[in-house]
């Protein structure tokens, strides 16, 4: 039996990567979908796919998370098209990694308003409709570096750490209308994200992963997969380190 049978979610950063393979799984198991990139066409491929997999509906919007009326309008949209939302993935994230002594302010506040104010943006817009569903989640895609911080990311680590303080808080906030709030911690995972790093630093990051490979992003989005359903009902205010190992 599809785990997410008449569910309807909606997912930021769906046009590729982590949140491309949370949509294909969300699919897989039955739920209506509302993907959401920067712009239109990007979350064509992941709604072709999607739609083939099965999903009974599936929704695109452009939204730039870091406004937060465009969040609000975005979420009305949905909330109507979808008929209610149950489910949010707040997976857009970005990093504009530098040392300490050279961080800007303009790459510090972009990575936080992506990744810590947009993820607040739509939780606020989506609240009452979760709080509406029967089975509200709220599942957010932080990082391990939030908990263990990282040399050369300290804007991107402050973000993530931020999000966890953040969805813990909410899952106190929306306990009482039955919403469950939970954070994946993902180690690292082989995304356009980290396409680019250097392979000397990938080797040293493999090296301390316990499983021996890297992450794909099927491995989060089936963590996803597992905390929107019936089955992670009694889990809540709790971080999911999906990371190989890497960080035990
Ligand atoms: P990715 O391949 O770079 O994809 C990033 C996604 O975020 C894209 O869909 C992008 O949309 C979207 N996005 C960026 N800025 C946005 C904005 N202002 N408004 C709306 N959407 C925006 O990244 P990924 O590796 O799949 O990462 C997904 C999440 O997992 C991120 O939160 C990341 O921090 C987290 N994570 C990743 C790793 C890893 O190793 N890859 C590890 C830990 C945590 P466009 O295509 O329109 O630009």
């Amino acid at each position: 039996m599809p785990t997410l049978n008449g569910r309807k979610a909606l997912i930021t950063g769906a046009s590729r990567g982590i949140g491309r393979a949370i949509a294909e799984a969300f699919a897989r198991e039955g739920a209506a979908l509302a993907l959401i990139a920067t712009a239109l066409e990007k979350t064509n491929e992941t709604a072709q796919r999607c739609k083939e997999i099965g999903a009974p509906k599936v929704m695109q919007f452009a939204l730039d998370v870091r406004s937060s009326a465009e969040c609000d309008r975005v979420i009305k949209e949905a909330t109507a098209g979808l008929d209610g939302i149950d489910i949010v993935v707040n997976n857009a994230g970005v990093t504009k990694d530098n040392l300490l002594m050279r961080l800007t302010d303009q790459d510090y506040d972009a990575v936080l308003d992506t990744n810590l104010r947009g993820a607040f943006n739509i939780t606020r817009a989506a609240c009452r409709p979760l709080m509406k569903s029967k089975a509200g989640r709220l599942i957010n895609i932080a990082s391990v570096v939030g908990m263990t911080g990282n040399a050369g990311q300290a804007n991107y680590a402050a973000s993530k750490g931020g999000l966890i303080a953040f969805t813990k808080s909410v899952a106190k906030e929306l306990s009482g209308r039955g919403v469950t709030a939970n954070v994946i911690a993902p180690g690292f995972i082989e995304t356009d994200m980290t396409a680019g790093l250097d392979p000397k630093v990938k080797e040293g990051v493999l090296k301390e992963i316990l499983l021996g490979r890297l992450g794909k992003p099927e491995d989060i989005a089936a963590a996803a997969a597992y905390l929107a359903s019936d089955a992670a009902g009694y889990i809540t205010a709790q971080v999911l380190v999906v990371d190989g190992g890497l960080t035990a």
